[in-house]
């Protein structure tokens, strides 16, 4: 059985930069890149806040320069996704790669942010990838020209709303209440657009289609009335979904699966866990504070590990 010094689960901004501070600080981490390798940022495309990149940069192309440089300094970046642990207080942690490989380790760092949410209707699966999808930026281009509908009122819904706004003839815009939970900028950039019309105080009964999607069937939820909109994509950006369930039975967790960190720290209730990025955090969310944790994950690791080694 292999047992490594440190384990860094997931290979967002958070895992990386655990990786590269743990790298320089000799503890030989291993990362295992997990479902999305490179995480949330490279389905997106310009990334303009990360500081360092006054002309802003691709989230695709971001990511490789972070597993480049975890590279360069000695991380070990491994394809695979760790299907289940064992964690004790203290250690060592078992962890399982792919099911079968057992892997034990001194210390490991959950990084393994979080995943789009879905509205739960059996047509929205059925259609997945055949005109339904949560990512507007990546799929937006093969509707180009055409009429589709996105699903959501926060500052994602609002962003891709004004991404395929540009690419698409129209878009229509279903929000559940009668009002945004965006911020107000984003709220004034999309009633601002001419081609958004946005649905309020509606919800989407059915998409319809056989083998692509052809309408969608939304009701309003005040008055019951109905109706049919012509599209072909169908876009959800209701929020995401924090990758923790196979830490569960070990882990503590607030309602929605957020992992719990003592504040200030990246220390979970389990001695040697840690936990770093979008799987911890609901309010900030960004690339750069999932990076920061990063870092805190890999400080905490090495001091509680040094001070393991001596005895203390
Ligand atoms: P949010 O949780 O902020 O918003 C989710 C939206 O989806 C809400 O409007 C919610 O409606 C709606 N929703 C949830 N479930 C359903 C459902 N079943 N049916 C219909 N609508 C539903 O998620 P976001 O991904 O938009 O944002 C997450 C965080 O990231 C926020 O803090 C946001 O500010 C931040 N962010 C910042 C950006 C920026 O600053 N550039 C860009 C993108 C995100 P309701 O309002 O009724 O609850």
């Amino acid at each position: 059985m292999e047992h490594v010094e440190c384990l860094i689960i997931g290979s967002g901004p958070a895992g990386y930069t655990a990786a590269i501070y743990a790298a320089r600080a000799d503890m030989k981490p291993v990362v295992y890149e997990g479902l999305q390798p490179g995480g949330q940022l490279t389905i997106t495309t310009d990334v303009e806040n990360y500081p360092g990149f006054p002309n802003g940069v691709m989230g695709p192309e971001m990511m490789n320069m972070f597993k480049e440089q975890a590279v360069r300094l000695g991380a070990d970046v491994r394809f695979g996704l760790v299907t289940k642990v064992e964690f004790t207080n203290g250690g060592p942690q078992k962890v399982w790669v792919d099911e079968k490989h057992e892997i034990t380790a001194d210390v490991v760092i959950i990084s393994t942010g979080a995943s789009a949410k879905w509205l739960g209707l059996p047509s929205e699966q059925r259609l997945n990838g055949s005109g339904v999808s949560a990512c507007a930026v990546c799929d937006g281009f093969f509707y180009r020209g055409q009429d589709v509908a996105i699903v959501g009122a926060g500052d994602t819904a609002c962003e891709e709303a004004s991404y395929l706004a540009k690419i698409c003839n129209k878009v229509y815009m279903i929000v559940r209440r009668d009002e945004f939970r965006a911020s107000k900028a984003m709220q004034h950039r999309v009633l601002n657009t001419p081609n958004i019309e946005v649905i309020f105080n509606s919800e989407t009964e059915e998409i319809i289609g056989d083998k692509v999607v052809e309408s969608a069937r939304i009701i309003n939820n005040k008055t019951g009335e109905k109706r049919e909109l012509n599209i072909t994509g169908f876009f959800v950006a209701i929020g995401h979904q924090p990758n923790t369930d196979i830490f569960k039975p070990f882990i503590e967790m607030d309602e929605q699966g957020y992992i719990l960190t003592k504040p200030g720290t990246s220390y979970t209730n389990i001695e040697g866990v840690f936990c770093a990025g979008d799987a911890q955090d609901k309010t900030y969310r960004q690339a750069v504070t999932a990076a920061g944790s990063g870092c805190m994950a890999a400080l905490d690791a090495e001091r509680w590990l040094g001070s393991k080694q001596a005895g203390m």
